[in-house]
C-alpha cells in the first residue's frame, strides 16, 4: 500500500458552495486552508499531493438522497419558483444560492475522490476540506448543507464491497445526517463528540440513540456540556472513541475535523483550543494505522472563525496526516494573504494560550459514564 497522502482540493472550475456574504460558511475558510497547507510546504507533489475533486454524479447523489430532493435543488439553484421550503430552503441557515447543486455535487465528489483513493491504496490518508456537511438529510437541506458528502463517501464505500465503516465526527454539532442515513445499517459504526443537543443546534445526539434492529450499539453520542474546555473533551474522546473503534476494526475510518469547538467560535459553546487539534489529529491518526488498516478519509467541517482558527485546525490535522513537522510560526506570506481578506488581524502561531474550562470536569465524567454504561456492552467490552 502506497504512504502518499492527498490534498482534495474543490477545484476553481465549479461554482463556490457560498451561501453569500452574510452567511457564516464562507469559503475562504477552505480557501486560506489550502494556502496555508502549501505555505507550509506540506504538499511535496511526490509522497504528499493534491487530487483534483470531480462533481458526483447522479448515481452517486441518490446513494443517499432522492430523486426529488436533488430535482428541487438543481431547480431552485437555478432560480426556478417552486415549493423549495418544503425541502429545507430558504431564508436561514439554507438560503438558495446559485447553482447549489453543482457546488454541493463538487464537495460530495471532493468526498468521494477521497474515499476512492483510499480504497484503491493510491494514498493511505485523504482530506476533503470543504466536505464534512453533515447535517444533510435524504430529502432536506440543514445547517448549511445541501448533500451530505460524509454518508455519501461511506454509502459508495459500503457498494463498493467494503464491510465495516467506523465514522467519527468531532464537529461541535451532532452528527445527525450520517446518524439517521445509518441508523438501521449495521456495517456502519458512528461516533460524534458534540455540545448537548440541550443548549445546540440540531438538537439531537443524545446517549440513547444506538441505532436500531441489528444497527443497535452503533450509533454512538457523547454530548458534552457547553463550555467543555481542552482537558475534559480530549479525556471524553480517549475514552470512548479509541476503544470502540478498535474493536470495531473498520475496513476505513472516515472523520468529519469540524473545529467550530474552538472556544472562539461565534456559533457555539465549547472551549477548546488549537493543542486538542493537535492530539486529536495525533489519535485519530494512531488509530487508523492501528485499527483501520491505516484507510482514513478526511473531510472538514463547521468552524466559523474562518480566518484565525479553521485554517490552523486543518493545517495541523494535515500535517499530522501527512506526518511533515512544520514549525508553530505561520509563513509570514499566509499571514499578509488572511489579513488582506479579513479585513483584520489573524494569530502568528499554530499553538494558543491555554483557555479555563467552564464545564466542571465531574459533569463531563458522568457523560463519559453513562456512554461506557449504555453502549460498551453491547460491543463485548467491560
Ligand atoms: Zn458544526
Ligand atoms: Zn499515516
Amino acid at each position: 500500500m502506497s504512504e502518499g497522502v492527498e490534498l482534495v482540493w474543490y477545484g476553481d472550475d465549479a461554482p463556490w458552495y457560498d451561501h453569500g456574504p452574510q452567511h457564516p460558511l464562507r469559503p475562504a475558510r477552505v480557501i486560506l486552508t489550502r494556502q496555508l497547507i502549501h505555505d507550509y510546504g506540506i504538499v511535496d507533489g511526490s509522497r504528499v499531493v493534491e487530487a483534483a475533486a470531480r462533481d458526483a454524479t447522479q448515481e452517486e447523489l441518490l446513494l443517499v438522497h432522492t430523486e426529488r430532493y436533488i430535482d428541487a435543488t438543481a431547480r431552485a439553484g437555478h432560480g426556478e419558483r417552486g415549493p423549495w421550503t418544503e425541502f429545507g430552503y430558504g431564508p436561514g441557515d439554507n438560503p438558495i444560492f446559485p447553482n447549489m447543486h453543482e457546488a454541493g455535487a463538487r464537495v460530495a465528489g471532493a468526498s468521494l475522490v477521497a474515499a476512492e483513493a483510499v480504497l484503491s491504496g493510491r494514498a493511505e490518508h485523504a482530506f476533503n476540506p470543504a466536505g464534512g456537511l453533515h447535517h444533510a438529510m435524504p430529502e432536506r437541506a440543514s445547517g448549511f448543507c445541501v448533500y451530505d458528502d460524509p454518508a455519501i463517501a461511506i454509502a459508495w464505500l459500503l457498494k463498493t464491497g467494503v464491510e465495516r465503516v467506523a465514522y467519527v465526527d468531532v464537529d461541535v454539532h451532532h452528527g445527525d445526517g450520517p446518524q439517521f442515513i445509518f441508523y438501521q445499517e449495521p456495517r456502519v459504526l458512528t461516533i460524534s463528540l458534540h455540545q448537548t443537543g440541550r443548549t445546540l443546534f440540531p438538537g439531537t445526539g443524545f446517549v440513547d440513540e444506538l441505532g436500531t434492529g441489528e444497527a443497535r450499539g452503533t450509533k454512538v453520542n457523547v454530548p458534552l456540556p457547553p463550555y467543555t474546555a481542552d482537558e475534559e473533551w480530549f479525556l471524553a474522546f480517549e475514552s470512548i472513541v479509541p476503544p470502540l473503534v478498535r474493536r470495531w476494526e473498520p475496513d476505513v475510518l472516515v472523520t468529519q475535523l469540524g473545529c467550530d469547538t474552538h472556544y472562539t467560535d461565534p456559533l457555539a459553546q465549547l472551549g477548546l483550543t488549537t493543542a486538542t487539534y493537535r492530539r486529536t489529529a495525533e489519535a485519530l491518526h494512531t488509530l487508523a494505522h492501528e485499527a483501520a488498516h491505516g484507510r482514513w478519509v478526511a473531510t472538514g467541517g463547521g468552524g466559523y472563525q474562518w480566518a484565525r482558527v479553521v485554517p490552523r485546525a486543518w493545517t495541523i490535522y494535515f500535517a499530522e496526516m501527512s506526518m511533515v513537522k512544520i514549525p508553530d510560526e505561520l509563513p509570514r506570506s499566509w499571514i499578509e494573504a488572511a489579513e488582506r481578506e479579513a479585513g483584520f488581524e489573524v494569530p502568528n502561531t499554530l499553538s494558543e494560550p491555554a483557555v479555563p474550562g467552564g464545564a466542571s470536569a465531574d459533569s463531563v465524567r458522568s457523560v463519559i459514564e453513562q456512554v461506557e454504561r449504555t453502549v460498551f456492552p453491547l460491543h463485548g467490552l467491560r
